[in-house]
């Protein structure tokens, strides 16, 4: 094991980890570049009856595109096995805010997310249309204003950002997906993400918005009450100290953290509160669990 980068000596907290909660690009795979072994690690957790989830923060995708994509590098993945930052939003607000309008800036996977949630969203399109004439005047006073969404929106068009700092102003509540200010692309390319968005959005309306993603611990609550197994036997893997592993602390949960991504050792050695395990890549951590390190 390397010294001082791990709070454990023992593998012990992992062994009892019932759940474990994946995060993908970077620490299964980079870009399409499937990591040897990670596939295997998933059998590896069948075999030893460990239940999976695979974590995203990013929400302008469906858990469909999800799946198809897994399945597609050759990963068991059902329905239940992938959990977005869009899914744990749209579940936030249909615990807190059922009874609001909800305005929508993001994708069309992640707006139905929010309708399937039974919630009454409405986006910037459906707002400028004739139908909508009677409600836009209610929204407008100060007991109605609706709860302002935001996720990964790469079909975003000014008109989206416009509205939302129209309700802003008015003191709207501000709730968005996930906190990452770009989106890692192949060739060191990014994409502008939601954090970058809600960046703008603040700066126009001097407004700040509660995240749902990764490393607010909401993730991995609601995880937590949909499987019955508890924070402490849940074990957060990923590549990214700020999401992967502080959800993980933040919620009190088990952390490993694998060099196949963004975090390398001298990050990890700068760091207050280190990761629970720090690990080579995924195919060490299926060798732990199997008895075999
Ligand atoms: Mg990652």
């Amino acid at each position: 094991m390397r010294k001082n980068l791990s709070l454990e000596n023992d593998y012990k907290k992992l062994d009892e980890c019932e759940l474990f909660l994946l995060d993908m690009d970077g620490t299964l795979y980079l870009g399409d570049n499937v990591f040897e072994g990670a596939v295997d690690f998933i059998h590896t957790l069948e075999k030893h009856n460990k239940k999976y989830i695979y974590l995203t923060n990013n929400s302008s995708r469906s858990g469909n595109d999800y799946i198809k994509r897994l399945k597609g590098f050759g990963f068991p993945c059902e329905r239940e096995n992938i959990y977005t930052s869009g899914m744990a939003t749209a579940e936030y607000l249909r615990r807190n805010c059922s009874d609001r309008y909800i305005y929508v800036v993001g994708t069309k996977p992640f707006y139905d997310e929010i309708v399937a949630a039974g919630l009454k969203a409405f986006n910037a399109a459906i707002y400028d249309s004739e139908e909508f004439d009677s409600i836009r005047v209610s929204l407008d006073e100060k007991e109605n204003i609706p709860v302002v969404c935001v996720g990964f929106d790469t079909e975003l068009v000014y008109r989206d950002l416009d509205l939302a700092v129209h309700f802003l102003r008015k003191d709207a509540d501000f709730i968005a997906a996930n906190p990452d200010w770009v989106c890692p692309m192949p060739k060191g390319e990014v994409l502008p993400d939601c954090g970058s968005i809600c960046a703008l959005l603040t700066a126009s309306s001097g407004k700040e918005p509660v995240y749902i993603g990764k490393p607010n611990r909401n993730m991995v609550d609601i995880i937590s009450k949909m499987t019955g197994v508890e924070n402490e036997h849940i074990c957060c893997v990923g590549d990214r100290l700020y999401t992967d592993i502080a959800v993980a602390q933040n919620a009190g949960a088990v952390s490993v953290c694998v060099l196949t991504g963004e975090a390398d050792e001298e990050m990890i050695s700068k760091m207050e509160t280190k990761p629970g395990y720090t690990l080579d890549d995924i195919w060490e951590l299926a060798c732990i669990i199997d008895g075999s390190f």
